[in-house]
Order: structure tokens, then C-alpha cells, then sequence
């Protein structure tokens, strides 16, 4: 008797697919009826249409990164400026002899960023690009580590009978944590301590000070909530600190999304080098500085505050060029897209830019408040970072929770954190929204509706409360922090 064979099996006895011409259509290819390549390389050739259409059929299933409210990363750019980027794509910014315009647009940045952080004229400040911020924190925590040690042996401190330490409050960001695990340093942790000010307690910062301090790191801009730390308070108190301290201490300003968007927006409030302890600042060139992922910046308002053991020298013009990163060879293409964006926009265009997103903030913070159930515990007027947890009442109320709400806005394509709160409010769970430069009224109204529809439609579900993966083990998703 015959088999009846499942049509899978006819088909590959009957069809011996032919190779595929110019004119196959690609998705009559043999390569589209197949997997691609997961574990081992392919064996043979593919038409480069074919396998740009099913290797760019991949990124779909990220859904639009600017439906992306989680990040802070760029994810939009004028098309001249991604032509840019394009252009540049090739050229090598370690390669200083074979690329010097690379390397003198570079120059052209840090100066531009030094002059927008009030580096003093009477000091010769020194920076560099980085991958991204936290390329830039390592350097400016190495650079603290190795000053202090220098200094310390020369004061007869016995730098090996502790580990140094690093001072921060527990909202950090957790490329601090990478920092002290691979350099060896001890974290220091001021916890947050009111709920209403979720910032680096200043007294407590200077308390926790002694010989092996490398330094303090205050957040302009906390990531999970976009608050300010006072650094002024923070510079004056430290100064008082250092009048009668063994060996100084200094600030480095972690200020990954605010330092490009500060000078702009609140060009009189002083966090940068206007404060007499901040040594060095980072920033992200891919958060508000509005370049694609992945550059960043670090400075250093003099010379003196950067060792020269961490500075090495590659040719450069028949001379040599200092260079101090941890990376070797990346692509020159987001320096040159920073300077596009300098050039293109100006003081006023980065004022506008910003200033919608604001705009923006404010008004999706208004709009969530309205609907009766949040407490908001970042309205916008900081960074512009909208945050909010489910009020007492709610709570109580309603048989959903923000990992719920999170859920229901994925039908709509939104992707919007919840999280834990860190050390001491881990039990509040949080929603943030962080705006950004390609949002607009229109689309953040879009939101708001399908926000006020996503709730109307939990309140009617019938839901059982389950149990979170970052109760269960308290590790809070790397991607909705960062
Ligand atoms: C984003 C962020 C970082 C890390 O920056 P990357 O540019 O992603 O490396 C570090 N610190 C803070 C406060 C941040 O917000």
C-alpha cells in the first residue's frame, strides 16, 4: 500500500531548485526556503540582494527603536548626517597619521565640549572620545586610582594595606560597579535615603572619605530616575573636607546624559569644571548629544589630573600624538557625525532640540498625573525623564501592576520599563519613559491614548497577580537601566 507522504516530502523530491539567476525573485531563492547559517558558516556564496533582504528581515523582530521609550540612546538622525556618518564609516580614529582630519575634527569636539562644561582658560584641559560613557568612566576612574596612589605613596600612606574606595550613591549606573570590580577598588555606596530626594546625600558622601579615597562620583542625571545630584553642595563641602584632610579628595561627574543637554537647557546651574573639585566629567555623545550609539567623552580641566602612565603616543604628522584609551580601532564615523551636529545646529539648534523634548516631557508627565493612579517621582524637569509608580490607593485597587501595564503597551509596539528602584526602595517598582529628540507632541499624545486604553483594558481583564522574575531574584534587566 502507498504511503501518503506530507507535502513537505513531495516537494523536496520533486523540485531540484535551479541556481538562482539575477532575475529569481528573492523570495523564489532557494536561500529564502532554507534557515540561514546559526552555528556553522554557510558553504557557498549569496547573492548579496538576497542576503540583504533576509539578513535585514532579521532586525524586525526588534520592533522601531523609536518606539523604544526605555533608552536614552539616539535613535534618529537627519538624513545628512547619517550620509556622514557613511562617508566616514572607513576611516580608523586611532589611526592618527593615516587620518589626520579624523583626528583634528576629534580635537575640534573636545574643545567644543570643554568650552560648554566652562573649562577655565587658566588651566590646559585635556579630553578624548570614548565608545561610549562608560569607556569614559573607566578612564576617569583609572585616572583617580592612579593619582591617588601616586600621592599617597608620597605622603606615606601604606596604599596596600586597604583596598582605595569609590564614593557614590547607590542610584549608580552599573558601569561603576564593572569599574571597581576590574580595577580593584572598593564601592563605596551612600544609600538613598528620602523618597522625596532620591539623589547622592552630600554630608554622607564626605562621611564615608578617608586616606583611601580615590574620589566622588556624582550623577548629573540618575538613570533610573533622572534626578540631579547637588554638586555644588557636594564642591563645598568636599572644599571644608580638604582643608584639614591627609590627602585630597576630588569629584569626577558622571554626567552621561546631562552634560550634553545641561549646558543648553540650564546653562547657569554649575556642576561642571566652574566647581573647583571636579577633576573630570564623562558624557554619552549617543544620549542628548544626539549621535547614534556608540560614542561618548571624557575630560580632564588639566593636565595634571590625567597620570602619564595611562597616556600613550602614537605617530602623528611626522610627531606623536598622546592617546589614553582602553579601545584601539573603531570607526571614525561618530566623531565626525558629533561635529556634523555641532556645526549644523549650533547653540539655538541644540537649544530647540532640547527644549521640545522638555516641552514633551512636561506635558506626558502632566497627562499621566491626570489619569489619578501615579505618583511621579521625575516629572520631566530634569533630565527629561518622566517616572512614575503606582500610587497607595491603586495599589490597593487595582488588580494589575506596572509589569502588567508594560505588557499590555507592547500590543501597541511601545516598549516602556518597569523596575525596581535600587538599594533601599527596591520594593517600589517604577515606569519610566526617557524623551528623546525624535518624540513629538503628536507621538507622545499617541502614547498617552493607547496608555489610557491599555489601563481601561486591565481594569476590565480578569488578571491574577503573578509573581516577577526581578522579585524572584532581585536582578533588575540590564537593558531597562541603562
Ligand atoms: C547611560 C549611562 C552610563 C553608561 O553610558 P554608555 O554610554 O551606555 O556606556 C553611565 N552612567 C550613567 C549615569 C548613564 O546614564
Amino acid at each position: 500500500m502507498l504511503h501518503k507522504k506530507s507535502h513537505i516530502e513531495r516537494d523536496e523530491e520533486k523540485f531540484v531548485f535551479k541556481a538562482d539567476t539575477s532575475s529569481t525573485p528573492i523570495f523564489g531563492s532557494a536561500e529564502s526556503d532554507v534557515l540561514l547559517p546559526r552555528e556553522k558558516i554557510g558553504q557557498k556564496m549569496m547573492d548579496p540582494r538576497i542576503a540583504y533582504q533576509l539578513v535585514s528581515d532579521e532586525m524586525m523582530h526588534d520592533g522601531n527603536p523609536r518606539y523604544n521609550l526605555c533608552t536614552f540612546v539616539q535613535t534618529y538622525m537627519e538624513e545628512e548626517a547619517r550620509k556622514i556618518m557613511l562617508d566616514s564609516m572607513a576611516t580608523n580614529a586611532i589611526d592618527k597619521s593615516e587620518y589626520p582630519q579624523t583626528t583634528e575634527i576629534e580635537k575640534r569636539c573636545v574643545n567644543i565640549i570643554a568650552n560648554l562644561w566652562n573649562a577655565n582658560p587658566k588651566e590646559d584641559y585635556l579630553g578624548t572620545s570614548t565608545v561610549g560613557s562608560s569607556e569614559a568612566c573607566m578612564l576617569g576612574g583609572m585616572a583617580m586610582k592612579f593619582r591617588w596612589r601616586k600621592r599617597a605613596q608620597a605622603l606615606g600612606i601604606d596604599t596596600n594595606a586597604k583596598k582605595p574606595n569609590l564614593i557614590v550613591s547607590s542610584g549608580y549606573q552599573v558601569v561603576w560597579e564593572k569599574f571597581c570590580v576590574y580595577w580593584d577598588v572598593e564601592l563605596r555606596e551612600v544609600p538613598l535615603s528620602d523618597w522625596h530626594d532620591l539623589t547622592l546625600n552630600a554630608q554622607k558622601a564626605i562621611d564615608l572619605c578617608d586616606d583611601y579615597t580615590i574620589g566622588i562620583v556624582p550623577i548629573m542625571g540618575i538613570t533610573y530616575t533622572g534626578a540631579f545630584d547637588d554638586i555644588v553642595t557636594l564642591d563645598r563641602l568636599l572644599s571644608e573636607y580638604n582643608q584639614q584632610a591627609k590627602i585630597s579628595v576630588s569629584i569626577h561627574v558622571d554626567a552621561a546624559s546631562g552634560g550634553l543637554y545641561l549646558p543648553f537647557m540650564e546653562p547657569d546651574l554649575a556642576w561642571d569644571f566652574r566647581l573647583e573639585n571636579v577633576i573630570s566629567i564623562s558624557t554619552s555623545g549617543h544620549k542628548y548629544g544626539l549621535i547614534y550609539p556608540g560614542i561618548g567623552w571624557v575630560m580632564w580641566r588639566d593636565k595634571q589630573f590625567l597620570p602619564d602612565e595611562l597616556i600613550f603616543k602614537v605617530a602623528y604628522l611626522g610627531d606623536f600624538e598622546p592617546t589614553f584609551q582602553i579601545n584601539f580601532s573603531r570607526s571614525g564615523s561618530q566623531i565626525w557625525a558629533q561635529y556634523y551636529c555641532f556645526v549644523r545646529w549650533g547653540f539655538e539648534g541644540y537649544r530647540a532640540v532640547h527644549a521640545k523634548t522638555r516641552d514633551v516631557g512636561l506635558f506626558l508627565a502632566r497627562g499621566i498625573k491626570a489619569l489619578g493612579l501615579f505618583d511621579m517621582i521625575n516629572g520631566g524637569e530634569n533630565i527629561p525623564i518622566v517616572c512614575w509608580a503606582m500610587n497607595a490607593q491603586a495599589q490597593e485597587e487595582k488588580q494589575w501592576d506596572l509589569y502588567d501595564l508594560a505588557d499590555r503597551l507592547r500590543f501597541n509596539g511601545w516598549q516602556v520599563p518597569a523596575y525596581p528602584l535600587p538599594a533601599n526602595f527596591q520594593n517600589v517598582s517604577v515606569m519610566r519613559i526617557v524623551v528623546r529628540a525624535d518624540q513629538s507632541m503628536e507621538q507622545m499624545s499617541l502614547f498617552l491614548k493607547d496608555l489610557k486604553q491599555a489601563i481601561k483594558e486591565l481594569d476590565t481583564a480578569k488578571l491574577g497577580k503573578h509573581k516577577r522574575l526581578s522579585e524572584e531574584n532581585g536582578v533588575v534587566p540590564m537593558g531597562y537601566t541603562h
